[in-house]
């Protein structure tokens, strides 16, 4: 095993299992194939069989924003696969909104932002 290899070992050995399941999922065209079998050894290892996978493939494709050609989007906050598009104010420090930008939220992200905005009516459209 190279340097790269034992990295990439490491780092899926550390990672949570919906991050991988996403990774050979969703961000599949992204990976090398080395670190998709990596990944999907410890996958395995994890307890996870193809049909778990597929099964998480077909849940995502449900949800999941593509962009125009066809590969997944990320979230604006992560690396999680987006799955609402939306417009919102670009804030310096957070608050004096500059210009209205596209932003778009994986799952997580989207309930945070409902939760701590439900009110939310800033006039971007
Ligand atoms: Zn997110």
């Amino acid at each position: 095993m190279n340097v790269d290899q034992k990295t990439i070992v490491e780092r899926t050995q550390a990672s949570d299992t919906e991050e991988l399941l996403d990774r050979v999922t969703v961000f599949r065209e992204d990976m090398e194939p080395e670190a998709i079998r990596i990944i999907e050894a410890e996958l395995s290892r994890r307890g996870f069989t193809d049909d778990a996978i597929l099964a998480h493939a077909k849940n995502r494709c449900e949800s999941n924003i593509v962009g125009d050609d066809g590969s997944a989007l990320r979230c604006t906050s992560c690396d999680r696969p987006a799955i609402v598009e939306d417009r919102d104010w670009f804030r310096v420090f957070g608050k004096l909104p500059i210009f209205p930008r596209s932003v778009r939220y994986c799952e997580l992200h989207s309930r945070e932002r409902h939760e701590s905005r439900p009110d939310d009516d800033d006039g971007v459209t």
